[in-house]
């Protein structure tokens, strides 16, 4: 058994997550743990604070195994929540709040949350209206955490509350979500001695000690922010965590210069927006020691003028929440550091590189990359196996296409699963595509992504007409439409073309890589699309700042 090797070898270690993170409190009991806005909470009261909630849990008749779905921007309570639950033993299931009832309606029949706790009701969005429905559509959901009711819940109690629950290293410490490739998000289970080896390998890399302050500017729903090393990592090694309300660049290097942050991770379009505002309003960011990027490909230019212009080491970070996570090393040769991202933060991960046919690759050329090793799942929630994530030999396969060098340092140059990468947030194309198809005026569909100056990549819909003349379908309509199948607004389409028929290959299927390059050329040469302009926005504009986060709030 893989497992008893990896317990055997060291890697994985009989620790629980919510201990590992806990580790210092008695040592730095007053030393501040987390800044929120003006609220600032140190070790003894963080501890204090996660006890007193996994009992209060308790008396809402929480249980474990039974899992929470958290779905909460970036906060002391999501925190705290978090930590209460991985000690009570109920696993967190951590929900970015883009996500709309389309995603979560599957993840919720699939891991049965007992409670699900949502943002507080905003302009764009009434989270609360939509928990009440998916409530009312699953009956394993028996309480609803509202968001005004979670700072007395997460608050420290007065007197030392008892211990809970003391779940065991080997069981499921919480459950992150995939990216889906091939349609809505599945629940990936972490285990506590699976997640606190990453976390800790994670942290090693990064340099994280009691003198970081890292800064959680993307949501800290996200692996990458949560403990990839991200928010539990930083206390894992006794520094401090700063909360930021939103990924837009102003308030974030606002929060660089006022609390001194040395440590943050960002997707490729946000830093390159880091840039911009520092040149129109400068700041003292001298305190920067280490910017992570990664959730998408940055450019090796990118990479150089970020490591001049912020005067930090700028750390290229290739990973997914499924487990594997390659990291340059602070040390690298800059020309490493800029044109690699990296190589395994865990010792014992597996990487290989195959061609089509699941045969290993000759050194140095590209290939899909496969891993296996203590980092990496080798099932989705529910024992789920689906034949694109998971080859012969337990591999899990990324879908990504890299190369290698002798030092096992990843390159990746493209991917052969059908997802458009939006700043770092992953959109299937045959879900979106399904459900334009739901449309009574599109009879064919495809979706491709289309390069955008700020994320990278955008969603284009290219579509077939079912009639003709006044029924064209027009991107509007198409998003308005979409919106109400209830999806998550950053998989809106950014463009939509008509077209009369959707060109296939010789084998019958659509040719998607022609339709990107036509596409391409399409917007090299600015042309307007003609069913009704490039979208000017999501929920938030597309052109506003904080829209790039990827991992968008
Ligand atoms: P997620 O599980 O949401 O973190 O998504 C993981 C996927 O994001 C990977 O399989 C890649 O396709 C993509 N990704 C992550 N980091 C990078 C990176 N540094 N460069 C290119 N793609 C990346």
């Amino acid at each position: 058994m893989s497992a008893d090797r990896y317990r055997a070898a060291g890697w994985w270690r009989p620790e629980r997550v919510d201990d590992l993170v806990l580790r210092h409190a008695e040592a730095l009991a007053d030393r501040c743990a987390i800044v929120q806005e003006q609220r600032r909470m140190t070790y003894r009261q963080l501890t204090v604070a996660v006890d007193s909630t996994a009992a209060r849990l308790r008396l809402l008749g929480l249980r474990a195994p039974e899992p929470v779905l958290l779905q909460l921007p970036n906060s002391i309570e999501l925190l705290v929540l978090a930590l209460a639950l991985m000690r009570a033993g109920c696993p967190p299931v951590l929900a970015m709040p883009t996500l709309r009832g389309h995603e979560l309606s599957p993840v919720i029949a699939t891991l049965r949350p007992a409670a699900l706790a949502v943002p507080p009701r905003s302009r764009a969005f009434d989270h609360t209206e939509m928990a009440r429905r998916l409530i009312g559509e699953h009956d394993c959901v028996r309480t609803l955490l509202a968001w005004e009711d979670l700072h007395a819940l997460c608050a420290p109690g007065h007197g030392e509350a008892a211990r809970v629950h003391t779940p065991h290293p080997q069981d499921i410490a919480l459950h992150l979500l995939s990216s889906g490739t091939t349609g809505p998000p599945k629940g990936i289970p972490r285990t506590h001695e699976a997640f606190t080896s990453v976390i800790r390998a994670a942290s090693e890399v990064s340099a994280l000690d009691r003198d970081s302050v890292y800064l959680a500017a993307i949501p800290v729903t996200h692996s990458f922010a949560f403990g990839h090393p991200g928010v539990l990592g930083t206390l894992a090694g006794g520094g401090r965590v700063v909360l930021a309300r939103s990924a837009d660049p102003a308030h974030c290097l606002d929060l660089v210069e006022r609390e001194r942050v040395t440590h943050c991770a960002l997707v490729p379009g946000l830093a390159a927006q880091w840039l911009t505002e520092l040149r129109d309003h400068p700041r003292d960011v001298s305190s920067l020691r280490v910017l992570q990027v990664g959730g998408a490909q940055l450019d090796p230019a990118a990479a150089r003028r970020l490591a001049t212009g912020l005067d930090c080491a700028v750390q290229q970070v290739y990973g997914m929440s499924e487990g594997l996570l390659c990291f340059t090393r602070l040390d690298d040769p800059d020309d490493l550091a800029a044109t690699t991202q990296g190589r395994p933060a865990a010792p014992g991960d597996e990487l290989r590189v195959v061609d089509h046919a699941g045969r290993t690759a000759p050194p140095g050329t590209v290939g899909e990359l496969w891993t296996r090793g203590p980092s990496t799942i080798t099932a989705y929630a529910a024992d789920v196996r689906p034949p694109e994530a998971f080859g012969p030999g337990g591999f899990y396969r990324t879908g990504d296409l890299v190369r290698l060098d002798d030092a096992c340092n990843v390159t990746v140059v493209g991917r052969v699963k059908d997802v458009i990468n939006r700043s770092g947030e992953k959109i299937p194309a045959g879900d979106l595509e399904a459900l334009l198809l739901r449309h009574p005026a599109v009879c064919a569909a495809a979706v491709v992504a289309m390069p955008h100056p700020l994320h990278g990549e955008a969603v284009c819909a290219v579509v077939v007409a079912s009639g003709s003349g006044d029924d064209v379908p027009r991107l509007r309509e198409l998003r308005d439409f979409l919106r109400a199948q209830g999806i998550a607004p950053f998989k809106l389409p950014d463009r939509v073309e008509v077209v009369a028929a959707l060109p296939v290959t010789g084998v019958g299927k659509v040719d998607k890589a022609r339709l990107r390059r036509t596409v391409a050329a399409l917007v090299a040469a600015g042309r307007p699309d003609p069913a009704g302009q490039t979208a000017g926005g999501q929920e938030s504009p597309s052109s506003s700042r904080s829209a790039a986060a990827g991992v968008s709030s």
